[in-house]
């Protein structure tokens, strides 16, 4: 298994060094970094798996970079606070924060806590990898052959579902009747275009993408994600 990287924003050296410490011995990648600013360029070049954010930063509010952390990378925060107040909690929560630790921490706690996030964060990705998400609520799992609807299955027929994967797999990509027949029915169907349109509306009603597969005037079918 890779070793994971840990970036620890957190302008108070010693705590900072605790955790670089704590994290070392038990097998991480640890980097440190003392202002909200320098942590978000240590957060382009060192790439952490996830990040334990202060919330009392000198330059930057923690909360603050928190919110530009969750808008431009996909990694789980935990942040570290003095304060134990509930607002400030839930206010960090909302920022993006995935768990919240407060000081004085113990630091095999907070190594527990970071260990359950990072495996809880795997294996939401390995379920996102799996299953191609569509729109809210909507999971299609090719291994599966598959789609829930609302955490649902829904009922489609084989060429509704080769449909549905056909569009998907080409989004924004528009498709006249004659080339989504041959390439979900075959070149040998004796059936008609229509056999698309009847198609394409049980999946707009099935599924609920409803207009996000577009009929282009004169031309055909696209599906707009
Ligand atoms: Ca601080």
């Amino acid at each position: 298994m890779d070793q994971k990287r840990i970036l620890v924003i957190e302008d108070e050296k010693p705590i900072a060094e605790i955790l670089k410490y704590g994290f070392e011995k038990e097998g991480f990648e640890v980097d440190c970094a003392h202002s909200g600013s320098s942590g978000l360029v240590q957060a382009e070049e060192f790439e952490p798996n996830l990040v334990l954010l202060d919330w009392m930063l000198p330059d930057i509010a923690g909360v603050d970079v928190c919110r530009m952390l969750t808008e431009r990378y996909n990694i789980p925060i935990i942040m570290l606070t003095a304060r134990g107040n509930v607002e400030d909690k839930l206010y960090g929560l909302e920022s993006g924060a995935d768990d919240y630790i407060t000081k004085p921490f113990d630091l095999r706690e907070v190594v527990a806590r970071v260990r359950t996030i990072l495996r809880r964060f795997d294996r939401v990705q390995g379920i996102r990898e799996e299953k191609e998400v569509v729109k809210d609520g909507l999971f299609v799992s090719e291994q599966e052959h598959m789609v829930y609807r609302d955490g649902e299955p829904v009922e489609l027929t084989p060429k509704e579902y080769d449909l549905l994967i056909y569009f998907m797999k080409h989004p924004r990509q528009v498709f006249t009747r004659m080339v989504l027949l041959e390439q979900i029915w075959g070149y040998d169907y004796m059936g008609d275009t229509r056999t698309v349109d009847i198609h394409i509306q049980r999946l707009r009603r099935k599924t609920g993408l409803g207009e996000k597969l577009v009929t282009v005037f004169g031309v055909g079918y696209k599906y707009v994600p």
